[in-house]
Parts: C-alpha cells; sequence; structure tokens
C-alpha cells in the first residue's frame, strides 16, 4: 500500500501575510494516525514556511533547476530548496510544460537533480482536453510517466500526480471513472517501469478542482492515493476538510 499524501500547490500566490494561513493548516496536520501533508509555497516563502512548520507539515517547492548551480540566472537549484528546508519538490506541473516548453527530458533530469538533493518528487502528468477527446488520453499519460521519471526510483523519493489539464482551475473535476482508468493504468505502467514493489508502494495522486465537496469521492477512488490541490490549499478553512477527507 502506498502511503497516503495531501499535497497543496500555492502556485504564483502568497506573500508573507500568507503564513499565517500556513501557520493553521500545520496546526491542523501531523496527527499520529492521519496522512501525510505538504505545502509548496513560491521560493520566496520556502524557508520561512519550513521554519514555522517544524517538521510536522512537509514543506515544498515548485521547480528546480536540473544543474547543481553555476550560471543560470534566476533558476533554483534542488540542493538550494533542500537548504531551505524543503523535503519536496513539484516537477513537470502542466504549467510548467507549458509557460516554460519543458520535455519529459527535462522534468526527468530536474527529478534526478531533486534525488541528488534528497528530496522526493511529485511528479506531474496528464493530458490536454483535444488529447482526451482524440482518446489518447492513456498513451499520453504513459509516454509522459516513461519520459519524466529517470533511473533511481524508490519506494520513499517518487509521488506520481494526474492532473488532467482541462480540470485545472476550472472546476470542472474528473469523473470518478476518469480517473480510475488513468490512475489504473499508471499504477500498471509504474510496475513495468520501476517494479511491482515501487509501484506498489508510490502515492498516485489525482489533481484538478479537488476540494472539501468532491474529496471523499475522489479519494474512495480506485488507486487513489491522495491530491494535488492548487486553488483549494491557499486557504486553511478549504485545504484541512480535504486532508480530513483522507484519513
Ligand atoms: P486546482 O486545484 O486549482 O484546480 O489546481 C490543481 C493543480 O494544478 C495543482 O497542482
Amino acid at each position: 500500500m502506498a502511503r497516503k499524501l495531501a499535497a497543496g500547490n500555492w502556485k504564483m500566490n502568497g506573500l508573507a501575510a500568507a503564513l499565517a494561513e500556513l501557520d493553521t493548516i500545520a496546526a491542523g496536520t501531523g496527527a499520529e494516525d492521519g496522512p501525510e501533508v505538504a505545502l509548496c509555497p513560491p521560493f520566496t516563502l520556502i524557508a520561512a514556511a519550513a521554519e514555522r512548520a517544524k517538521g510536522g507539515l512537509a514543506i515544498g517547492g515548485q521547480d528546480c533547476h536540473a544543474a547543481e548551480a553555476g550560471a543560470h540566472t534566476g533558476d533554483v537549484s534542488a540542493a538550494m530548496l533542500a537548504d531551505a528546508g524543503a523535503r519536496y519538490v513539484i516537477l513537470g506541473h502542466s504549467e510548467r510544460r507549458q509557460d516554460h516548453g519543458e520535455s519529459d527530458a527535462d522534468v526527468a533530469a530536474k527529478v534526478s537533480a531533486a534525488w541528488a538533493a534528497g528530496l522526493k518528487a511529485i511528479v506531474c502528468l496528464g493530458e490536454s482536453l483535444e488529447q482526451r477527446e482524440a482518446g489518447e488520453t492513456l498513451e499520453v499519460v504513459q509516454g509522459q510517466l516513461a519520459g519524466s521519471i529517470p533511473e533511481g526510483a524508490d519506494a520513499e523519493n517518487l509521488v506520481v500526480a494526474y492532473e488532467p489539464i482541462w480540470a485545472i482551475g476550472t472546476g470542472r473535476v474528473a469523473e470518478p471513472p476518469q480517473i480510475a482508468e488513468v490512475h489504473d493504468a499508471l499504477r500498471t505502467a509504474l510496475s513495468d517501469l520501476c517494479g511491482a514493489q515501487i509501484a506498489e508502494a508510490t502515492p498516485l495522486l489525482y489533481g484538478g478542482s479537488v476540494k472539501a465537496a468532491n474529496a471523499a469521492e475522489i479519494f474512495a477512488t480506485s488507486n487513489v492515493d491522495g491530491a494535488l490541490v492548487g486553488g483549494a490549499s491557499l486557504k486553511a478553512g478549504d485545504f484541512l476538510p480535504i486532508v480530513e477527507a483522507l484519513h
């Protein structure tokens, strides 16, 4: 069985004042019998967030560079994230793939860098509406999985998040049978890629318009071990009920 994980992706949201919200989220998580909870604020808040979360709530980045260090103006390395107190990093989010032209190979290189720095990688994949309507969903996500995960996955360093692009920030959540079809296929593909033991232990998250009202139904879906939550992770009052639904 994979461990359960509720992860929040704050995207490009959050000034210092938002740390008070993070405090409330941290205070409401970390129960011994509860799922693991991670929050990925923007780079600027990571060090302060990790300091305030005191290890109960895991903190993560939303991207890192593939190189260890060097002449990459504006970029942040995996070692810098780890040094700031991050334990996770989201890689290959569709907004990075779209806005920054990240390919599967780029994502795989970043995952290797994250692992070298001791971070757990949350690797995101998902189809566009056009690809779904053309019946290409499974082919697309299986290709992204195979291309984005390098050698070296183990039971602890990898999380896979299925985020259909058409469900992100749209309020249009995928139906449980749609989620189950993809998650079942991803578990099998992961087994082919990394072996059955690692595949079984790797959390498979669903992301895309997850909120308190639909979380329980999503978590009851086949091969769903948690969620990657965008908008509803910004407020403790929205996020904590999602964490609760994962218990
Ligand atoms: P929303 O929950 O806002 O749809 O965002 C999902 C997402 O992209 C998380 O990474």
